[in-house]
């Protein structure tokens, strides 16, 4: 993986650094880096920033270079803006450093970058030049820095300003660092949609109306009539199984008991005419079921419960033994 460094010139509160009407040079500097690292990050390197990210410090020259040399970059690209007075005047164009000892590799990166600022900012073509500035006055690793127009010029401030501007600057850059580098775009990951919870369609039936009630889906509504009890319930997923079993309190000289274990809509779980006071659901999706039981006599809705297990009274099913249910409710999570 090929490493990167780029650096925004300056800092923030950096004197004297900044348009006529107040935009700080590191800020005009750091959009534009942004906007590299952004058009980078589809390729297979590392950007390695050396200035300070929040532009409260201006990192001193020479730490900027140690950070890349320690860094171990691939390459290096110091982003800036010019300016000339100070006060509005008519200096214009852009510009590519090399320091003043160039290797080959130095120029060649810097004609990469400079032949595209020229052509995506529409800038003036000023040259490509040779200085020592600290930042890139080293031989070790291929680097320049850019100047990217007037931050002072009348006409330069308008395109160094706007979306289209910073924009090709950055592409400037990040176009001449791919060549450069022989870039690679990372392979796309698709999008692939989240997989949709199933529907649980479900009923139940109840002991005063003595019958079946309608179905009901998920947790748009439950099944059930308060004050009726609930006796047996019938559920089935969209996809997927669902098994189920209820509880039954003792009645008749029976002792209170789990009935058997239900799938889908095979058979229904309970005793038509029977009242239960719990229930317990399990899927065979990847989807964690949840499920609340209402009691009759309390008239609340206990806390939902996700587990299945006779065990575990606290997770493991919906309901208390002894107290009828009068109304379920189930969905996915
Ligand atoms: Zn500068």
């Amino acid at each position: 993986m090929k490493k990167i460094g780029l650096d925004a010139g300056h800092g923030l509160y950096t004197a004297g650094k900044q348009t006529p009407d107040g935009i700080k040079e590191w800020s005009l500097n750091d959009d534009v880096c942004d906007r590299i690292a952004a058009i980078l990050s589809k390729y297979d390197c590392e950007i390695i920033r050396t200035d300070n990210n929040e532009g409260n410090i201006d990192e001193s020259l020479s730490s900027r270079v140690n950070a890349y040399i320690k860094a171990g970059v691939d390459t290096f690209v110091s982003i800036h803006h010019n300016a000339f007075t100070g006060n509005w005047n008519n200096a214009t164009g852009v510009e590519v450093y090399t320091d003043r000892t160039p290797t080959e590799k130095d120029e060649r990166l810097a004609s990469l970058i400079y032949d595209r600022l020229v052509q995506y900012t529409g800038l003036k073509g000023r040259g490509i030049k040779r200085a020592n500035f600290a930042v890139i006055n080293q031989n070790k690793v291929p680097a320049v820095l850019c100047e990217g127009g007037f931050m002072d010029g009348s006409s330069d401030y308008k395109i160094i300003t706007s979306e289209a501007g910073k924009q090709g600057y950055a592409r400037a850059v990040a176009e001449g660092l791919i060549e450069f580098l022989s870039l690679k775009e990372k392979p796309q990951t698709p999008d692939v949609p989240l997989p949709q919870n199933p529907d649980v369609i479900y009923q139940v039936w109840e002991n005063v109306k003595d019958k079946w009630l309608p179905n009901v889906v998920n947790d748009t509504d439950y099944a059930g009539n308060f004050k009726n009890a609930v006796c047996a319930v019938y559920a089935n997923l969209t996809s997927g199984n669902i098994y189920y079993k209820v509880h039954v309190p003792s009645s008749k000289g029976k002792p209170a008991r789990w009935l058997p274990e239900v799938k889908n809509r095979e058979d229904y779980a309970g005793n038509l005419g029977q009242p239960i006071d719990a229930v317990m659901f399990r899927t065979d999706t990847d989807k964690t079921i949840c499920y609340a039981a209402h009691e009759k006599k309390s008239g609340r809705w206990l806390p939902p419960v996700t587990g299945y297990s006779e065990a575990d009274r606290i997770n493991g099913y919906a309901g208390n033994f002894g107290r009828e249910i009068d109304a379920i409710k189930i969905y996915f999570v």
